[in-house]
């Protein structure tokens, strides 16, 4: 019979629940622990899905049914690197996995970037979501004209909230004290601005779709025309880069000039380099160097001209990708922003190092879709599996003792029964006003929910004596 294991796995993202469940399905004799900085668990579906995507957030009732496994535990509230070392985690599980996905935003490093009303998409994407290190962002939405940098999803996720009538956005679970911000949003104009052409946009066609379909909103190329060069229209002909040739199609949907009455306006603009933000204090200017192509099909780089395009607007979103953060005891590449890895095996100088492993974000980059992770942690687990059936990894009796040292040091861990308080509270809260749920959006909040309801157990229990 195979030797118990324990594992953990740090972070409750998609990459996170999809190690898992590989786990559990390849381990008969694993129990996991999944440790995640916040009270809640879900990373980026509950924190970085758009409110009105509510088919994506289903995938919670997959992670909801790993969650109950009777060997997996939750420990929500707990952050590795300041509640629990690294090194304590390595000397207390036979396995850890590093799955806490890409938390910063990538910068567009451009002078400027610090003016009051520039904010990365990150920001803005968390304050609507209701993610508690966002919730006290200040967005200046009285300004009628808005820029965004990045032609990817989440750009497209950012300017859609921008441009569509709230009213769209109260039956979704946005967080409350954005809609009303959003509500009184004076915002009529995004320009969406790509660093190259339309054939390398990285928007999947659906979402570019979505975008022409904003109530009330007009959505153009700017220009009028839609400009590719021969190398793209040979990035076209690959049957595998059907996407782009959709996107492109759907751009050549976006020339002209336009009818109707919208009120509203995005505007794409393409082979444009932000160059800098101007402004007395706060963005009065995008200033842009207008670019070209350069390369061979699908290693096509932009290439900056002196020629300059500048776009008057009181808002700017860069919107150009996140990256991983270093944790203390993990190897780190900075210049990827990812651990340094082999199909998961974390590396040190190319060394494989001991029962660490990674997946998600934190392994590839910030690329794919939430189900993109699920092959990445089952390749992972892959790793895990050779490692366990050799004599190499070790086994560790430590995991006892330092769950029992949390609450010596009084961290006050979320388990699974307390996020399913919270849970349940923030649904409803939703029904009183007909939306999914009012998520709770200050970790205070959510600690208050677990603790009342620990309270009210002992008191059942008849341990705790009221009045
Ligand atoms: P992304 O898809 O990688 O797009 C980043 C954009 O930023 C690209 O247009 C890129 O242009 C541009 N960019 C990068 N560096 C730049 C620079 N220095 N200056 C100007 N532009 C620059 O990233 P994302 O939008 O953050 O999305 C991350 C992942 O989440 C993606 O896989 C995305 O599909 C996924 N996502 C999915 C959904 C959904 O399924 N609904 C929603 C949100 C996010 P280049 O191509 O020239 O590098």
């Amino acid at each position: 019979m195979s030797v118990a294991r324990h594992a953990a796995v740090v972070g409750s993202g998609p990459s996170g629940f999809y190690a898992v469940e590989a786990l559990l399905n390849a381990l008969p004799n694993v129990t996991v622990d999944m440790f995640e900085r916040l009270p809640t668990p879900y990373g980026l579906v509950r924190s970085g899905v758009a409110p009105d995507h509510p088919r994506l957030k289903q995938v919670t009732l997959v992670f909801d049914k790993i969650m109950q496994s009777e060997r997996v535990n939750y420990f929500g509230n707990v952050a590795i690197g300041q509640d629990i070392s690294v090194n304590s985690l390595r000397e207390a599980y036979d396995i850890v996995i590093f799955a806490y996905g890409a938390g910063d935003d990538r910068k567009m490093a451009i002078p400027g970037e610090d003016l009051v009303n520039s904010h990365s998409a990150t920001e803005f994407v968390g304050w609507y979501n209701g993610h508690p290190d966002f919730r006290d962002r200040v967005f200046d939405l009285s300004q009628e004209v808005a820029v965004v940098v990045g032609h990817g999803n989440v750009a497209a996720d950012v300017s859609r909230i921008l441009l569509q009538p709230a009213d769209e956005l109260r039956r979704t679970d946005i967080a409350a004290h954005a809609l009303e911000v959003l509500a009184e949003s004076k915002v009529r104009e995004v320009h969406l601005v790509g660093r190259r052409g339309p054939a390398q946009a990285k928007f999947t066609s659906r979402e570019l779709r979505g975008l022409r379909l904003i109530p009330n909103c007009l959505a153009a190329v700017h220009g009028d025309a839609v400009v590719i060069g021969s190398a793209c229209e040979k990035e076209l002909a690959y049957p595998s880069n059907l996407n782009a040739l959709q996107n492109v199609e759907l751009f050549r949907g976006l020339c002209g000039p336009g009818s109707g009455p919208q009120s509203r306006r995005l505007i794409f603009h393409f082979y444009l380099n932000p160059g800098r933000l101007e402004g007395d204090g706060r963005v009065e200017n995008f200033i842009f160097r207008k670019n070209t192509l350069d390369g061979e099909p699908f290693k096509q780089a932009a290439i900056a001209t002196d020629e300059l395009e500048t776009i008057k607007c009181g808002l700017a979103f860069g919107s150009i990708g996140y990256r991983g953060q270093p944790v203390e005891g993990v190897p780190f590449d900075v210049r990827r922003g990812v651990v340094p890895n082999w199909k998961g095996r974390v590396e040190s100088d190319g060394v494989p190092v001991e029962g660490l492993y990674v997946t998600g974000w934190l392994k590839r980059g910030p690329t794919g879709i939430i189900g993109t992770n699920r092959a990445d942690s089952i390749e992972t687990v892959q790793q895990i599996l050779e490692d366990v059936s050799s004599p190499g990894l070790k086994s560790r009796q430590g995991r006892d003792a330092l769950v029992a040292s949390l609450s010596r040091q009084r961290v006050s861990v979320v388990d699974l029964q307390d996020w399913l308080q919270i849970d349940a509270n923030e649904r409803a809260r939703g029904q009183e006003v007909s939306k999914p749920r009012e998520k709770f959006t200050r970790v205070t909040e959510m600690l208050d929910i677990a603790s009342s309801h620990r309270l009210r157990k002992a008191e059942k229990r008849g341990r705790v004596r009221v009045g």
